[in-house]
């Protein structure tokens, strides 16, 4: 199946183009779409929907939509759906990775509890009455200090204890072993499988 993805994220679209071997992803830029969507959600997975309806409306195609981000309970769950605009004054995404980076760990200074865990919703919408829904996490805690040069976003800062590195210091394919988005995916994948063709 081709899948065009609700994202201009190259990292997340080679993540995901990753995780579906066995189908086409495509960008909407591939398309010659240009989308672009404001999450108003107050949750992932209104954000998901959102935005796999909206590329649905342009598209008229499977798209596939993933709205993710960081949640860490000491800071009462920020960013969280804001993850992509954390720290910018008037809400947009005007903040590089490493300025959000540096922004978190400025907020946790003084906060010895560092657990933290990434959420990822995805949203496979075959046409608009038709879909599939997976969520998922993957727990981990931030460290004092950027670490690794892999994957996207707030990676560097996620460290994992039982393996001792952080996401950004794992290869592609054992980052998707484990991720939010990877377990997503999975569960997607199994539930198309076990669907009437679609
Ligand atoms: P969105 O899902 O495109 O709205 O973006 C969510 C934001 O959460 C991204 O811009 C990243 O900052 C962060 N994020 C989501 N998934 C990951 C990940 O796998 N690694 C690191 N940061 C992530």
């Amino acid at each position: 199946m081709t899948i065009v993805i609700a994202s201009g994220n190259r990292h997340k679209k080679d993540e995901i183009a990753r995780l579906l071997p066995s189908h086409t992803v495509l960008l909407p830029a591939d398309r010659g779409i240009e989308f672009e969507y404001e999450e108003l959600g107050v949750t992932f997975l209104d954000n998901a929907m959102g935005k796999a309806r909206h590329l649905f409306r342009l598209t008229g195609e499977a798209v596939l939509a993933d709205d993710s981000g960081l949640c860490v309970p000491a800071l009462d769950g920020a960013p969280g759906v804001f993850s992509a605009r954390y720290g910018s004054k008037d809400g947009a995404a005007i903040f590089s990775d490493s300025d959000r980076n540096a922004y978190l760990l400025e907020n946790m200074k003084d906060v010895s509890d560092r657990r933290a865990f990434f959420v990822c919703s995805m949203v496979l919408l075959v046409n608009e009455n038709r879909f599939f829904v997976a969520q998922e996490t993957v727990d981990g805690e931030i460290t004092l200090s950027p670490q690794g040069s892999g994957g996207f976003g707030y990676d560097p800062l996620f460290f994992f204890p039982g393996l001792k590195m952080t996401m950004a210091q794992l290869a592609p394919d054992k980052k998707n072993e484990i991720s939010h988005r990877g377990k997503a995916a999975r569960a997607l994948t199994g539930m198309l499988e076990k669907a009437a063709p679609v």
